[in-house]
């Protein structure tokens, strides 16, 4: 990707002709486990990932918003007061914007320019990484209040009523709270968090498969629709308070079965997940990672050819515990957990075979768990 672009405070140099007055890290992220749970009130275990959105910033007096991306020669412009839509990636800023509006926070122009090293259309979350980080530019011209929950939630909100993807509140909610170090274990239905320590002797690889998802929103939104009507259906608030007990016991028809059957046994997943880490038990943190990738492909019908042939290969591979599909799904990107010493020899075998299996450039990018959208100090 763009790593190797100069650092945003020198682009800011070049496009400004002055020095911006801060700048902002925001990562991307991987999840663990717990897919397509947030919205259904359920559990999750990302974490941040050393891939960020690198943007500097400076004031303006006027109420414009000027942006730059590294690559591009000609900025996006924001008319903080104006409710057209802009299209392509400038409708991110504008809807954080308008909801900095819509809750009567302050807004003032602001001058940016930003690299990203984040694979984007992948599941590792690039859109959340650049809203918050133009929520976090937005606190700093404003002297605002940074509560990091609040504004994934505002975030979240961008997303669904701007954007118009009906996600829950993972991304956001991990990009901006992530601590470095430790996976978090998030209850989507409070937001609470609780990090899950890995030991030094697990690494954890992304394997992005060199696609990219199409235009997938509305299977997206019908997933979740499909999930609220199974909860209705059901007599639970959210997916959240159903049982396989009481799914056995319903006369839901057999598509709203099957997704409902994703998320109870997810959610259980989670938790158990966690408490395998925590042992050190890789075996079992290893099934439940491939019972996950079973349930989103089966079940929930969110997988894809590549994501698939990623895992059929990365599964046999020496020192791989556990290997599943990440984000969203239908293309993108998987995640394997890896005992640290085969990793280096995994990343070669699982690049050279996955080559021969599928027809597309894979990239496999190791990361820790890395600290959540901030101010950088220089
Ligand atoms: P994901 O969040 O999984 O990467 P999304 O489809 O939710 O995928 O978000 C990708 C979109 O976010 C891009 O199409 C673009 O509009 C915007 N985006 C992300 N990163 C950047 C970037 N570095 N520059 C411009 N737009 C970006
Ligand atoms: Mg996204």
């Amino acid at each position: 990707m763009q790593s190797q672009e100069p650092h945003s405070q020198e682009l800011f140099i070049d496009r400004f002709g002055a020095s911006p007055d801060g700048r902002v890290i925001s990562p991307g992220r991987v999840n663990l486990i717990g897919e397509h749970t947030d919205y259904n009130d359920g559990f999750v275990s990302p974490m941040a990932i050393e891939r960020h959105i690198d943007l500097a910033f400076r004031a303006r007096a006027d109420r414009q918003a000027v942006l730059y991306t590294g690559i591009d020669p000609n900025p996006v412009v924001v008319d903080i007061d104006s409710l057209n839509r802009l299209k392509g990636w400038g409708m991110y800023p504008q809807g954080v914007i308008r909801h900095f509006a819509k809750d009567g926070l302050e807004i003032q122009g602001f001058d940016a320019v930003f690299t990203s090293d984040i694979p984007s259309g992948s599941g590792l979350s690039s859109s959340a990484a650049l809203e918050l980080a133009i929520a976090r530019t937005l606190t700093a011209v404003t002297a605002g209040q940074w509560d990091a929950t609040e504004m994934a939630v505002r975030c979240m909100r961008v997303e669904n009523d701007w954007v118009g993807v009906a996600s829950g509140v993972m991304d956001q909610l991990i990009c901006a709270t992530a601590v470095e170090g430790s996976v978090s274990r998030i209850d989507c239905a409070d937001y609470s968090t609780y990090p899950v320590q890995l030991p030094a002797d697990v690494v954890v690889l992304i394997l992005h498969t060199g696609t990219k998802r199409g235009l997938v929103d509305s299977e997206y939104n019908e997933r979740r629709s499909t999930c609220e009507r199974a909860a209705a259906e059901l007599g639970v608030s959210s997916l959240r308070h159903a049982t396989l007990d009481m799914l056995d016991a319903s006369d839901l028809d057999d598509l709203a079965r099957r997704r409902a059957r994703h998320v109870i046994s997810e959610n259980d997943r989670v938790l158990a997940w966690g408490q395998a880490v925590t042992d050190a038990n890789w075996s079992e943190a290893g099934s439940l990672m491939a019972a996950s990738h079973a349930s989103l492909r089966d079940d929930f019908e969110v997988s894809g050819p590549a994501l698939d042939a990623m895992v059929h290969v990365a599964r046999e591979v020496d020192g791989v515990h556990g290997v599943r599909l990440t984000g969203a799904g239908f293309a993108g990107a998987c995640v394997a957990l890896v005992a640290a010493e085969h990793a280096q020899q995994a990343t070669a075998t699982i690049d050279r075979e996955f080559r021969q299996s599928y027809d597309a450039i894979p990239q496999i990018i190791p990361s820790s768990p890395a600290r959540g959208t901030h101010l950088a100090d220089s």
